[in-house]
């Protein structure tokens, strides 16, 4: 058991309120700060599903990558899905508490975490003056079409598999990377003599543009990775540096796929 207090104050730590993004809602929504802790659940999403599971193992906190209230709510009703979450995990004691973008870019931080499963090594910054996304670069140059094979085997499967732009038979050996919605790196990455860029929900406009514009610079392949996916994997990293400093709590990552689609159709 720990006070829920001490576990908020060690998260600080990890990922520091400092590095929020001002449009974020990272931190603690739900939860009495002296109230004791013994099972924490880890999720990229707070869903009715995760709730669900959560009482189940007779967890006291969540602890999730995205907040569970980002954009204004203005009612808990039960009859919206915010409302009886909400509602589901105060009448459970269920703590909810959220690392959003402070947890993106730290060290060993969700993209720092992704760019080490793909296997890219001396890791920097895509963008040095704002420290975010990552580069790294594989000791081993393979082919884009044996990286995608391999970083779908690295990644949780999820129904999108994972989509390419680029000749599956170039060289890759330097990757930018951002876990996450990047579309906003794109021309950061064009810019970055990379091999290929990785990002997730790219739309068509801004890969159309990108993918055009790279055939006459020879800038980098582009790949599109589900957005759960490609957080989810940072989840037990945080686990584990969770774990060793709190040997009485239990944290338990959850399997439970909290990405949107669940069916595809090939044509
Ligand atoms: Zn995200
Ligand atoms: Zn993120």
């Amino acid at each position: 058991m720990e006070k829920l207090s001490s576990l908020v104050n060690h998260f600080n730590s990890l990922w520091p309120e400092s590095e929020i993004a001002d449009w974020d809602r990272s931190g603690l929504m739900i939860g009495d700060l002296s109230s004791e802790v013994h099972t924490v659940v880890l999720s990229v999403d707070v869903t009715i599903d995760v709730l669900s599971h959560a009482k189940d193992l007779g967890a006291n906190l969540i602890l999730s990558h995205h907040p569970m209230f980002l954009r204004g709510t203005h009612t808990l009703r039960e009859d919206t899905a915010k409302g009886s979450e909400a509602a589901f995990a105060i009448k459970n004691d269920l703590a909810v508490f959220s690392a959003h973008t402070n947890a993106d870019f730290v060290p060993n931080g969700v993209s720092q975490t992704l760019a080490k499963a793909l296997g890219l090594g001396s890791l920097g910054f895509l963008d040095a003056e704002t420290k975010q996304g990552v580069i790294g670069t594989l000791e081993k140059p393979t082919s884009l079409l044996d990286f995608a094979r391999a970083a779908a085997k690295v990644l949780p499967s999820v129904a999108q598999g994972l989509r390419v732009a680029g000749d599956p038979n170039r060289t890759i050996a330097k990757v930018g990377l951002v876990a996450g919605a990047g579309d906003s790196y794109l021309n950061l990455a064009h810019e970055a003599n990379l091999d290929l860029f990785i990002t997730s929900d790219l739309r068509h406009h801004p890969s159309q543009d990108f993918v055009e514009q790279t055939k006459l610079t020879n800038g980098p392949a582009l790949m599109d990775i589900a957005h759960w996916a490609a957080e989810w994997l940072w989840l037990e990293v945080a686990q584990q540096q969770l774990s060793d400093k709190f040997e009485s709590v239990s944290f338990i990552v959850s399997d439970l796929s909290t990405d949107p689609w669940n069916f595809v159709v090939m044509q």
